[in-house]
């Protein structure tokens, strides 16, 4: 019987996928839950991850014109009537705040009181609430186009919760814009997906399918949903960010209208795109192995860590010296418009340094021992090779080559997920082989998932229902690529003129 290989979490993905994922981010200290139901508790190692990500972000939204603003946390519950389908859908999901104080209530506990005459919402999204901001920014066509971002955080009362993927609290960005025409704000909905698609892919070395939603997974109140959606190592897809076309359904009602050149009166036509902290989640179950996360260098919070190593007293202040200044040196160089990150580790704790960093997922690894120093040399090891992988390295070519050496990483990474996806991708036209694929193949194993499968859709929204009923299998999106082709419905029959993704999702 062949050996069983030691890995640094248990269980593999293999093994056990769900739980692979909740001992991966706990081994990583990146976050952990939190006393509140369905809440984190982000730790500094994924939080500095998440200012990356807002940072690059933040960045890319700026190039088209978008800037920052803050809108208040409590949405008044008249505010989110406005837009009936808006309200219908998020109503299952709100924390509500009734009360504006406590008392000692008649068992000597605290009680809420001071009730409020409206209730307030916190908010789910924040389309009503900007939208009575923009109502009162925006008179003429001369105010138009309005193009605003704002980074916080949101609440949906999630009934199955997973850290980072799917939280009761979560950090994100919401982009609202306003323009004058429908074209002009289609125009932004497809810019604004096309800035999520090239971040996730060129930062977090995710490939991604740019798409439409069907009507059925559209944001509650928009008219038309895109969004881009990536394959997970477990096959399953993940809604990794969305942009809203709204139509003028949320000028109507929050009052969002202008004078046009013409000199008539029109309302606004908006959009709104989000991505969360989710975002995290989906770059640790693209990337991440039976070892742990594995960070792409564009977002990880650090790029190397130096690890001292010494074993008599005398040669420990020699090779501390040593390590910092190269440090030190490190930081100097430059990788991908920012400074090279450096940790160095200088615990006293033997031989488990090397492996804390493989499970965090920091990029490369560099030992330096007294025999490295006077060779004046590191012993390197890269974060998307084995552990075994691991070289000498001259310290002027550390020095030189460590931004290319990143690269590579960068690039290993986004190609192995794109392979990844290819494999698990297939174009299936006959109903019983749709539902074979989409059925385990073992009971045991029943979180490893058949993957993508390109099919051919009438449209209908029974046909997506009766499926998704059957195999919990939905239409992530009608994908913008692929070529108009005549085909039949892979639940009805009847005729289909494109392919739609259909897969398990989180
Ligand atoms: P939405 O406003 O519903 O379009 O959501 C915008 C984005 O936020 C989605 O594309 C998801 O990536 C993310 N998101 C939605 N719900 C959650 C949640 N409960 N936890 C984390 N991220 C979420
Ligand atoms: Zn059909």
């Amino acid at each position: 019987m062949a050996k069983k290989v030691q890995t640094a979490i248990t269980p593999t993905r293999t093994e056990d996928y769900p739980q692979w994922y909740q001992q991966v981010v706990k081994a990583s200290d990146m976050a952990e839950s939190s006393p509140v139901r369905g809440c984190m508790v982000i730790k500094p190692w994924g939080y500095a991850l998440w200012e990356n990500i807002q940072k690059s972000m933040d960045a890319m939204f700026k190039e088209t014109g978008v800037k920052n603003a803050y809108f208040p946390l409590f949405i008044p519950l008249s505010f989110l009537e406005k837009e009936a389908e808006h309200v219908e859908g998020f109503a299952k999901e709100c924390a509500v705040v009734t009360h504006h104080r406590l008392e000692e209530g008649p068992d000597g506990g605290l009680v809420p009181a001071g009730k409020l005459t409206e209730p307030l919402i916190v908010r789910p999204t924040s389309e009503t609430i900007i939208g009575d901001s923009f109502s009162k920014w925006i008179n003429s066509y001369r105010d138009l186009p309005v193009l605003i971002n704002q980074w916080a955080n949101v609440v949906r009362w999630e009934m199955r919760t997973r850290t980072f993927l799917r939280t009761s609290e979560f950090l994100w960005q919401e982009g609202h814009t306003a323009h004058a025409t429908s074209e002009e704000a289609v125009a932004r909905t497809e810019q604004m997906l096309e800035v999520y698609a090239k971040f996730a892919e060129e930062y977090l070395a995710m490939p991604v399918i740019r798409g439409t939603k069907s009507e059925s997974e559209r944001f509650p109140g928009a008219v038309d949903t895109l969004c881009i959606e990536a394959m997970m190592q477990d096959r399953k897809a993940l809604q990794a960010g969305t942009s809203h076309f709204l139509g003028q359904n949320f000028a109507k009602g929050s009052g969002i209208t202008f004078q046009s050149a013409e000199e008539k009166e029109e309302y606004a036509w908006t959009t709104s795109w989000g991505t969360s902290t989710r975002l995290i989640g989906g770059m640790i179950m693209t990337h991440g192995d039976d070892d742990g996360v594995i960070m792409p260098p564009r977002v990880a919070p650090a790029h190397v860590v130096l690890i001292p190593i010494y074993r008599k007293e005398n040669e420990k202040e020699e090779v501390l010296a040593y390590t910092r200044s190269l440090a030190k040196e490190l930081s100097q160089v430059t990788y991908h418009g920012r400074n090279i990150v450096v940790e160095v580790d200088e615990r006293e704790i033997g031989g488990t340094r090397g492996w804390d960093w493989i499970k965090k997922g920091i990029p490369v690894r560099a030992e330096i021992g007294p025999r490295d120093m006077k060779e004046d040399s590191v012993f390197m090891a890269r974060r998307d090779l084995s552990p075994k992988e691991k070289r000498g390295v001259k310290r002027e070519e550390l020095l030189a080559t460590l931004p290319e050496i990143l690269d590579e990483i960068q690039n290993t990474l986004f190609d192995r997920a794109l392979a990844h996806r290819a494999e698990h991708t297939r174009r299936i036209d006959g109903k019983e082989d749709f539902y074979a694929w989409f059925t385990p193949e073992s009971a045991d194993k029943p979180e490893i998932h058949a993957g993508f499968a390109l099919s051919h859709w009438c449209g209908n929204g029974a046909c997506e229902e009766e499926i998704k009923n059957d195999l919990k299998v939905t239409i992530r999106c009608i994908p913008f690529e692929g070529e108009e082709e005549e085909g039949t419905c892979i639940c009805c029959g009847k005729p289909s003129k494109k392919r739609v993704i259909f897969a398990k999702a989180y």
